[in-house]
């Protein structure tokens, strides 16, 4: 735009970067609220004379929310071997220790580990001078999107020198900050736009644009009359509540019509179509463009209406294994499919919502018609496109066999039942949802609640001993496939364990070569097991679950094997295994035929270990 175009009016040219430094150390230092944001106040009043002057400020204030600019490509570990040869460091001194072991702490990094901007300022300190060379913010942000723009790191890095040339270390520090979007400044974006303009939060919900909002707001006197969203604009999600349990869950919504689905594991996108032009906003509103390869077509084919905007989860569906894959995988199916490789992987849209069709916004009308109005719109492909409705909707059946992945539930145990088979499924939780209500940017008061099995972080590899085989179907039929492996009962001191705990069921990790050394090895001591009719050997310790019994036990946990497995750091509470604590994703990361069977871990010393870390 002309604003942009012309170099005096981008704005910012007469305010010193330093004044917003002095801003946020007062902001920073001050205790309460109310004189955060008075202090941002006149700020606002004593320097932003120009329009053009608030986008300059506020996109350096609230840098996270600033979409004008690529992203930086400079995450803590990148930022800290540039900011090492912006100074000149060699990358074995102390310093430069310090800043690439910034999390841990180099050499008396002392109380500033963790937090790299002040191990950064610590670093800056001794080698820039006190005195500020009047950069203004106008620079500064040209120097922004310098680095914004750059390619390569050699770039950024004479990029990084030129502006420690142009700034003290308190500057430095501050930008520094500004790069890695977290400023720590103790007030929220909410006050941050309160101050800014009464009607500044909500404009921002539904254009997700800085720039048009301190465009459109100039006049704090003004109000401005409430935007519904566009096409091609993002706006901030839905969100859900959390809630500790099934019964506090229907308590919440009660007397309402409620309809129970399960969370699936994935990225919630917006999708945005306008004819051909598609965006696939992510929660914080990137366009990830990226999805469109392999999906482009689907959805310009099955999306029945020119322009809408739907909302839902994007997932990757394995279609040999027939069934969604585990979290994690978007990024590297949307790469494969740009590169036009084959896989029986592939990308899947779930829609759970539409918020807008043909001209009009429909986040006002209840969920119930936007769910009717869903179906009339998407037309459903089997693990591409999906709607997620009430009894129906999803093509794919739950791994359980189930087919619904929505239910409208009636009664608390509706929702418990649900939510147990989700869990055992290892699905993330559920979320549940008032059917009368509407959708509303960024609302987190309990129109959608989510429940989710309490997870714990396990930290390093488990050795674990393989006790039981199930088979597999398809290219693995009437093979051992997967196995249940188990954790030692604690042994007095030394003896060997006497009994084994049923842990976890995992098959992924191995090569179908591996696998099969291990089934040969194990077979002459794989022991078929009828239930309800044979009961387990005695020095197994198993629930009645019936996700839990393998087929072939091994007879005797002398003859097994060890394996490493890993698992997608969390760690679920389990009523199916034995164990208090089962993995979600586990993987053999390695068969240990080294390891005696003796030596697996103690159900205690892995209670141990989950306690001990931080749990999420
Ligand atoms: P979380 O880490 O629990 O996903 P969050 O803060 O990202 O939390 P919340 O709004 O609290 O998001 O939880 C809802 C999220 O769950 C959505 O953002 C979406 O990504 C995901 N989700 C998965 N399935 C559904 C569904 N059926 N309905 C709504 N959200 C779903």
């Amino acid at each position: 735009s002309a604003v942009d175009g012309g170099g005096s009016s981008i704005g910012g040219e007469d305010i010193k970067f330093s004044v917003m430094v002095s801003l946020f150390q007062w902001i920073q230092k001050s205790k309460s609220s109310a004189q955060k944001r008075s202090k941002f106040r006149k700020f606002l009043d004593a320097f932003c004379r120009k329009p053009q002057d608030n986008f300059a400020a506020m996109r350096l204030i609230l840098p996270g929310l600033d979409r004008e600019r690529g992203s930086y490509g400079l995450k803590e570990h990148v930022l800290a071997t540039c900011l090492i040869d912006a100074l000149a460091m060699s990358r074995d001194s102390d310093d430069a220790r310090r800043l690439l072991n910034w999390r841990k702490g180099g050499p008396k990094t002392g109380s500033n580990a963790g937090n790299f901007s002040l191990v950064a300022a610590e670093v800056l300190q001794r080698r820039q001078g006190m005195a500020s060379a009047g950069l203004t913010i106008k620079e500064l942000n040209g120097f922004l999107d310098h680095l914004a723009s750059s390619e390569n790191r050699a770039e950024k890095t004479s990029i990084l020198s030129d502006l420690i040339r142009k700034t003290n270390a308190q500057e430095m520090k501050w930008i520094v900050m500004i790069i890695l979007k977290d400023l720590k400044l103790g007030i929220s974006e909410k006050s941050i736009f309160h101050e800014f303009h009464p009607d500044a939060e909500d404009l921002f919900n539904v254009t997700c644009d800085l720039k048009l909002v301190c465009e459109k707001l100039r006049d704090r006197s003004q109000r401005h009359k409430r935007q519904d969203i566009e096409v091609g604009k993002a706006v901030r999600p839905q969100l859900a509540l959390r809630v500790s349990n099934a019964s506090a869950a229907w308590k919440k919504l009660h007397g309402k019509e409620v309809v129970v689905e399960c969370k699936f594991d994935g990225d919630r996108i917006q999708i945005h179509k306008n004819n051909s032009d598609l965006n696939f906003f992510s929660r914080n509103f990137f366009d990830h463009q990226e999805y469109a390869h392999g999906m482009s077509d689907v959805i310009t084919q099955n999306i029945l209406v020119n322009k809408c905007i739907l909302d839902g989860e994007m997932l990757v569906w394995d279609a040999s294994m027939n069934r969604f894959a585990e979290f994690g995988s978007n990024q590297e199916i949307a790469k494969a499919a740009r590169e036009g490789l084959d896989s029986d992987r592939q990308l899947c849209y779930i829609a759970f919502d539409i918020l807008y069709v043909g001209d009009t916004s429909v986040i006002h009308r209840s969920l119930k018609e936007r769910q009717e109005i869903l179906q009339k719109v998407v037309k459903p492909i089997k693990g591409r496109l999906e709607i997620l409705v009430p009894n129906g909707g999803l093509n794919a059946h739950r791994p359980s066999g189930e087919p619904c992945w929505s239910i409208i539930a009636h009664s608390v145990d509706d929702v418990d039942k649900f939510f147990k088979e989700t869990v055992e499924n290892r699905d993330e939780g559920i979320v549940l949802k008032d059917l009368t209500s509407k959708w509303e940017p960024s609302d987190r008061s309990g129109k959608w609640l989510k429940l989710k099995p309490e997870y714990v972080r396990a930290g390093s590899d488990l050795d674990v001993l393989i006790i039981g085989g199930y088979y597999g179907s398809g290219r693995h039929g009437g093979e051992v496939a997967q196995f249940l492996v188990g954790l030692a009962e604690r042994p007095a001191p030394n003896t060997y364990p006497r009994r084994f705990i049923s842990f976890c069921r995992v098959g992924t990790g191995v090569s179908d070569e591996e696998r099969n050394t291990i089934v040969t090895r194990l077979k002459p001591y794989f022991r078929k097991y009828e239930y309800p009719k044979q009961a387990p050997p005695t020095f197994y310790q198993v629930t009645n679950n019936a996700k839990e019994r393998p087929d072939v036990w091994v007879e005797s946990p002398e003859k097994s094997i060890i394996v490493s497995i890993t698992s997608d750091i969390r760690t679920i509470r389990t009523e199916v295994f034995a164990a208090p604590y089962s993995l979600r994703f586990p993987r053999i990361d390695r068969v240990r035929y080294d390891k005696p069977w003796h030596e697996c871990l103690d159900v205690q010393s892995f209670v141990d270990l989950v306690h001990s870390s931080n749990g999420t």
